[in-house]
């Protein structure tokens, strides 16, 4: 089956009904760009996903301090957030910083008073559950290791590309971590020359390799998204003491000649991918310690 415009890819199975939305935005006479950042409230305004937005697990303190950002392949902008509070949809503030500032990256309490004066409301994101649990949490102490990302990816027919992501980051986490996800390059990168790529999983593995510009530069050499994504992880995985399992890192891709593709540590994870007609969450490449590539200068 051919591949129709518009085309969005995202992370895990949360990612489907986000694309959906996506597409219904684009085919309402959204930009791509319009697309992905409303694709992206879909995850942000659902108290039952405990990695994004409303609902998401709180920080140590019990409060739910999100990042996000977003690019636009056109001209190369992008706008991010960092360690914001109380607000809905960071991937909306994300695009206002891009949009109405000279900046890219706003942080904190910063973030909050920027998104507060362009007119967003300011909410209670922690739930009642999340509460329990992190209450709970306090109590055991056990290791936190719950966390997952909103990254979603879109090209359009004239191979316009635009990417999000969105997440509440490390369950647990020190207040005033950031992770991945609102560091351009990092949980992020798009090139409209090239394509798009977004991660997922333990942020500190993600940033210290600058990984998903590293996947965009390995399509920039040839490389098919899938195998741009399992080369960056044979990368980390050659330059990294610890076990891949332990490294926990997924990304997603996706090219301006509209392939796509994914692969992570472990058994991989899923990730939906949609366009007109068809909507599917799919199984990721799967890479383990014995896959170290010739790109990463092997340690081992
Ligand atoms: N990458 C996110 C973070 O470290 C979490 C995740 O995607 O699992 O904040």
């Amino acid at each position: 089956m051919s591949i129709d415009y518009p085309l969005f890819v995202s992370t895990w199975t949360f990612g489907k009904p986000a694309n959906e939305q996506s597409l219904k935005v684009f085919q309402g006479g959204g930009s791509i760009l319009d697309a992905v950042e409303q694709g992206i409230h879909v995850a942000e305004a659902d108290a039952s996903n405990p990695s994004v937005g409303l609902g998401g697990i709180p920080n140590a303190e019990g409060v739910v301090q999100l990042d996000a950002c977003i690019m636009d392949g056109e001209g190369q902008r992008a706008g991010s957030v960092a360690a914001i509070e109380g607000i809905l949809h960071p991937i909306s503030v994300a695009r206002r910083v891009m949009d109405n500032t000279k900046h890219v990256m706003l942080a904190g309490d910063g973030a909050r008073q920027f998104a507060l004066a362009q007119g967003f409301a300011s909410v209670e994101l922690l739930t009642e559950e999340r509460r329990t649990e992190w209450e709970q949490w306090r109590v055991q102490n056990h290791p936190p290791d719950n966390h997952d990302t909103i990254a979603l990816l879109g090209l359009d027919s004239t191979g316009r590309l635009a990417g999000g992501c969105s997440t509440s980051g490390w369950g647990y986490k020190l207040p005033g971590r950031v992770g991945d996800s609102p560091i351009i390059g990092s949980g992020l990168y798009v090139d409209g020359e090239i394509g798009a790529a977004g991660a997922t999983g333990l942020g500190e593995n993600v940033m210290r390799y600058c990984a998903s510009f590293l996947v965009v530069e390995y399509m920039r050499q040839g490389l098919h998204p899938e195998e741009a994504c399992s080369a960056t992880i044979r990368r980390v995985i050659a330059a990294d003491p610890r076990p891949a399992e332990e490294l926990a890192l997924n990304f997603v891709a996706l090219d301006k000649q509209g392939r796509y593709g994914a692969a992570g540590t472990g058994r991989g994870f899923e990730y939906a991918v949609t366009y007109p007609g068809y909507s599917q969450v799919l199984q990721s490449a799967a890479l383990s310690d014995t896959d170290v590539g010739p790109e990463g200068g092997n340690r081992r």
